[in-house]
């Protein structure tokens, strides 16, 4: 009698030792499941187009890849990458299969017998007309545009301040035009100013990685685009022109204090002639770089 009674105190401790677990299971995993249904039915996230013109060289695909793994931790981003050549290469093609993010892969060659030196003006104008159209079918949601350039350096944050942009929304961008940071300057709330060292005269002395645009505005204004008419680093001023005046830029990170995104570049690199070499290295024509 003694041993029946033994086992069935055991069976009741380990009823209830289950109950524990299954009461503590429940409990964990309740912030989980709220967090996918805040996610996907209460809160709504606005696309971001991200516009990446770029272009063969030896550390593209080095670039491409630090670039495209940051990308692939943002949540309802959509890559327009528009290759500066002829055809579409196998290189890009298969770094965009390979990742995980939303893409369009677009090309078009640089006139290189124009004599404006700007680079991706071409490349982001194939983009927006390509925006434009997609923007007007049931896919099309909408969304900001942020123009990338591929060797820059990219904070998950700058993509979360981006989202609540308005018509355009603008931060600093660090390490770029000769200085630590070129930025906005913002009283009571509104952009007053900028502090930028190059070309201060530019309509809106902005680099490129310092804004985004909400992307219905591209619809709006349908001839927005950028030139080749204009001088070296007016290619910002250009395009946001037709969007607002200085008083409308929306200030983002912290009232432009913070820095989300710098303006690096990768060092051009110089790699031995084989063909130049007494005792060249074993073809390596085969791997890609
Ligand atoms: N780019 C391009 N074709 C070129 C040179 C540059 O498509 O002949 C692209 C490049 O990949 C980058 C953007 O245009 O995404 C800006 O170029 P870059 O980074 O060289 O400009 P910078 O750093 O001097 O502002
Ligand atoms: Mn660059």
């Amino acid at each position: 009698m003694h041993f029946v009674n033994l086992k069935i105190v055991k069976k009741q401790y380990l009823a209830l030792g289950m109950l524990v677990f299954v009461v503590l299971f429940l409990f964990n995993s309740k912030p989980a499941f709220q967090c996918q249904f805040h996610q996907e039915v209460v809160g709504y996230l606005p696309t971001i187009y991200g516009i990446t013109p770029t272009y063969s060289r030896l550390a593209q695909k080095a670039d491409l890849t630090r670039l495209s793994q940051t990308l692939m931790l943002v949540k309802n981003f959509h890559w327009i990458v528009i290759e500066d050549s002829e055809k579409k290469t196998k290189l890009v093609e298969n770094l965009l299969k390979e990742s995980t993010i939303k893409y369009t892969h677009l090309n078009v060659k640089t006139n290189k017998a124009k004599h404006s030196t700007a680079s991706g003006v071409e490349q982001r104008n194939l983009a927006l007309d390509w925006l434009r159209k997609y923007l007007q079918t049931p896919e099309g949601a909408p969304g900001v545009v942020f123009f990338m350039d591929d060797d820059n350096t990219y904070s998950l944050k700058v993509f979360e301040e981006m989202r609540k942009v308005k018509r355009v929304g603008v931060w600093p961008v660090g390490i770029v035009g000769g200085m630590r940071v070129e930025r906005p300057l913002v009283t009571d709330g509104k952009v007053s100013g900028f502090s930028a060292l190059w070309k201060p005269y530019r309509p809106f002395p902005l680099d490129m990685a310092g804004f985004a645009i909400n992307a219905t505005l591209f619809l709006d204004y349908p001839e927005a685009k950028f030139s080749r008419k204009v001088q070296s680093g007016f290619q910002e001023s250009e395009i946001l022109k037709y969007f607002a005046t200085v008083k409308d830029l929306e200030p983002l990170a912290d009232n432009c204090t913070k820095v989300y995104v710098w303006h690096t570049r990768t060092q051009k690199m110089a790699i031995l002639n084989p063909k130049k070499l007494k005792h060249p290295p074993i073809n390596d024509d085969h791997i890609e770089v």
